[in-house]
């Protein structure tokens, strides 16, 4: 949301910088072309201030210098709407800049707060998985893999602690005869309940 509305105002602002480089051009035009008629009005009146030449030539020389007068008029209203111009342009490339800027900020404070939620959970999950992979190290593969199918088939709980003869995944209670076999199974066999067929952990509370 925050990278979209950054590239839309990124795109904004090349637009106004575009703008404003062009009204730019512009006002350079516009001034030169003021510049030569200031520099040929300028010429005009120095020779009829020297008075050489005939009275037509320098009757010529006054009314060029009067149409020469009003052109300058002229490019300088030009030149100042131009300028107006370029200055609504300025203005709108520095809104869009502290509208960037403000941005920016938000953007970096939205990272910052995105990448300290991740390292939370990277730390969390660390914590979860780390017991865990000791666990499977020392159970053994088969039994994990075991672990897991159960898991996938009862969508969830695959292992349940017999206590007082029940089984802590489908809470039925064991007959005598499954308890007598259980009683007798070797430490480190795999039991399983036979009505879920979930792994059942023998523990001190399981009424052996
Ligand atoms: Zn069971």
């Amino acid at each position: 949301m925050l990278e979209q509305r950054a590239a839309a105002l990124d795109s904004d602002l090349v637009r106004a910088q575009t703008v404003l480089g062009d009204i730019q051009r512009e006002v350079a035009k516009a001034e030169t072309d003021v510049q030569l008629v200031r520099d040929r009005a300028a010429r005009n009146q120095a020779r009829l201030d020297a008075g050489t030449g005939t009275a037509k030539d320098l009757q010529a020389l006054q009314h060029e210098l009067d149409s020469l007068h009003r052109r300058q008029g002229e490019l300088e209203d030009v030149e100042i709407e131009i300028m107006e111009r370029a200055e609504g342009a300025e203005a709108d490339v520095t809104r869009l800049e502290a509208e960037r800027t403000a941005l920016t900020a938000e953007l970096e404070k939205a990272t910052a707060a995105r990448d300290d939620a991740l390292k939370d959970f990277e730390a969390e999950a660390a914590k979860v998985a780390s017991p865990r992979a000791d666990t499977v190290a020392g159970v053994g593969a088969d039994l994990v893999a075991l672990y897991e199918k159960i898991r996938t088939q009862t969508g969830g709980l695959a292992a349940a602690a017999l206590r007082q003869r029940r089984c802590g995944g489908c809470q039925l209670e064991l007959n005598n005869v499954e308890m007598s076999r259980i009683k007798a199974a070797p430490d480190d066999e795999v039991l399983r309940c036979e009505e879920c067929r979930r792994i059942l952990v023998r523990t001190s509370e399981s009424g052996l």
